[in-house]
């Protein structure tokens, strides 16, 4: 017998050629399509799809299935964080935030993280895998089940890099967008990389209207090749040039992330480079207050350093945000919550990744 194909991470289009070669009409995919849309575990809850189909459906294909194993909800704004548990085990983690202009949900692209961010709490667990289309899209469906409210914007900046799971992340873009399924725009979905370069330039042939973030965390390759291994690779010259193609291209505003670490990146004489490297590029930046990592001894800057970093951009017509903290009191931000499941007894490692940080300060 053929392996049964997941059918949750087929794009219609896809979906539809595989039921034309089982000789089934083409409408038939929309109808299961919408199915799958709304989270269903079984082909046998499709009610409009005939018995016989539906047999047929099973032999070929499987639904892809997510369980919730955790669900926390902030009682200060309302924050909702789940780890869901996959077919192997995995665990991955999304977060629900809710905003004055809507709902919004951070979800995660792969279970793990290569990339080794020290400041970041994702990339401690070796093990790492893709998620399949249908693995990120459940996210949004079951955040959407759980709560009851519709979801308006979804940010891929959870656990792992998305550009380096290209293909099902690509997959996962056309699926969720498709009118006649989850039906998100594109123009609501934000995606952020740590700098794959030749994927950016991928992305722009896509012509997407997607809004592409940018962590950049450093104004220069000592600094940010200290914080995150991938400069080494891709140095920052390179990466600003891949954004002000990808601008050229696409037409569609870059967003650069910056998470503020004391006495690390947040110098007046940082925001001085920063804005130099920025120059005259119609770009956003997104001042965000370090986040916690237990047991890290990087510290968030203080609120005075923040706003003299950010008037130095502003004085030199670099608009800013400083991003606001959701769920403080749920520990919702970034990986901290697969982390502790994951880690367990894996203390040890996280000892060798805190020091990595400490020496970060000492520098
Ligand atoms: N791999 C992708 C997306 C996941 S991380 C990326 O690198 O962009 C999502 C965002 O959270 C990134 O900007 C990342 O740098 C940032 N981040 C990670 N750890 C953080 C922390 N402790 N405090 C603040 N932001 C953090």
């Amino acid at each position: 017998m053929k392996e049964r194909i997941p059918i949750n991470s087929l794009r219609y289009s896809e979906l539809e050629g595989f039921l034309i070669d089982m000789g089934e009409p083409a409408y038939k995919a929309g109808q299961i399509f919408k199915w799958l849309s709304l989270g269903v575990s079984s082909f046998d809850e499709m009610t409009n799809v005939s018995k016989a189909l539906r047999a047929r459906l099973e032999e070929r294909f499987y639904i892809e299935q997510a369980h919730m194993i955790y669900r926390q909800e902030s009682r200060i704004d309302g924050t909702i964080k789940y780890l869901f548990a996959m077919e192997d085990g995995n665990s991955i983690e999304t977060v629900l935030m809710k905003y004055k202009h809507g709902n919004s949900v951070c979800i995660s692209t792969q279970a793990g993280c290569k990339m080794g961010c020290v400041f970041c709490a994702s990339f401690e667990k070796g093990a790492t895998r893709n998620l399949t289309a249908g693995e990120i899209l459940l996210q949004v469906i079951m955040a959407q089940k759980d709560s009851g409210e519709r979801i308006s914007n979804i940010v891929l900046m959870g656990t792992g890099e998305p550009l380096d799971n290209y293909d099902n992340v690509m997959a996962f873009l056309d699926i969720i967008s498709d009118e006649r399924g989850v039906n998100i725009g594109q123009r609501h979905i934000s995606l952020s990389t740590c700098g794959l370069v030749p994927r950016i330039y991928d992305l722009a042939k896509q012509k997407r209207q997607i809004t592409l973030s940018i962590s950049l965390h450093a104004p220069n390759n000592d600094l940010r090749s200290r914080l995150m291994p991938v400069n080494k690779r891709y140095h920052i010259e390179e990466l600003i040039k891949a954004c002000r193609d990808y601008f050229a291209a696409t037409g569609r505003r870059i967003s650069f992330e910056y998470a503020m670490i004391a006495g690390v990146n947040d110098t007046k004489a940082c925001a001085f480079e920063l804005a130099g490297l920025l120059k005259g590029f119609n770009c956003h930046v997104n001042l965000i207050p370090l986040n916690h990592v237990e047991g890290s001894p990087l510290k968030p800057s203080t609120r005075e350093d923040l706003q003299s970093f950010q008037k130095v951009l502003e004085d030199r017509h670099i608009t800013t945000t400083v991003r606001r903290r959701l769920g403080s009191d749920i520990d919702a931000s970034c990986g901290q919550l697969r982390r502790r499941v994951m880690l367990g007894g894996q203390r040890e490692n996280a000892g060798v990744d805190n020091k990595r940080r400490g020496d970060i300060t000492k520098e």
